[in-house]
């Protein structure tokens, strides 16, 4: 079912979903004490340098490439693509989001753009700052960038950016 207008109740439903996810996580993230929130900072801080130094990587090609593209890649269902970004606004899980979120007023969600199967965070680009995306969309490289950017150091700050991930506790966020 790669047809986009048969796949609408499915991803407007999953939307409605996904925003309730993101609204769990940003109440769970208003509701931290303050050695919750110093812990998220000290990571926070890791997983935003590991984002920065891939972005400095690939936004040059990025700025050469995506201009021109007429695919594009902020959508939420892509039949091309094996993630499916409807799932979870901005392919947030809880821990990137809440390390994001960390020191960070995320922009406000465009919902509007469901209806045209475009990720909430779109715009004429992302609009979330650079340091500022889900692990999801920062390992994500189409054929096009993936030929023109050095994958071999983009993997070794992803691997930095997956552990942060994997290795944070959310239990020293409730004790
Ligand atoms: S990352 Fe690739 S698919 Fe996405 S907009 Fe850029 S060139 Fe197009
Ligand atoms: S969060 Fe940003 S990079 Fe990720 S799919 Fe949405 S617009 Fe694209």
């Amino acid at each position: 079912m790669d047809n986009i207008a048969e796949r609408k109740d499915q991803i407007m439903s999953d939307i409605e979903r996904a925003l309730k996810i993101i609204k769990f996580y940003e109440n769970f993230y208003v509701g931290l004490n303050g050695n919750a929130k110093k812990y998220l900072k000290c990571q926070s801080a890791k997983y935003k340098e590991a984002l920065l130094n891939i972005q400095e990587v690939i936004l040059p090609s990025i700025k050469e490439t995506c201009p021109t593209c007429v695919e594009g890649c902020c959508k939420l269902y892509e039949a091309k693509r094996s993630i499916y970004m409807a799932g979870a606004v901005g392919g947030f899980g809880c821990v990137d989001y809440l390390l994001v979120r960390c020191d960070t007023q995320l922009p406000d969600l465009c919902c509007e753009n469901a209806e045209n199967n475009l990720c909430l965070f779109f715009d004429s680009g992302c609009t979330l700052p650079a340091d500022c995306r889900s692990y999801e969309c920062i390992r994500y490289f189409c054929d096009q960038l993936n030929n023109k950017i050095d994958m071999q150091l983009i993997s070794k700050y992803l691997e930095e950016a997956e552990s942060i991930l994997t290795d944070f506790s959310i239990r020293r966020l409730v004790l």
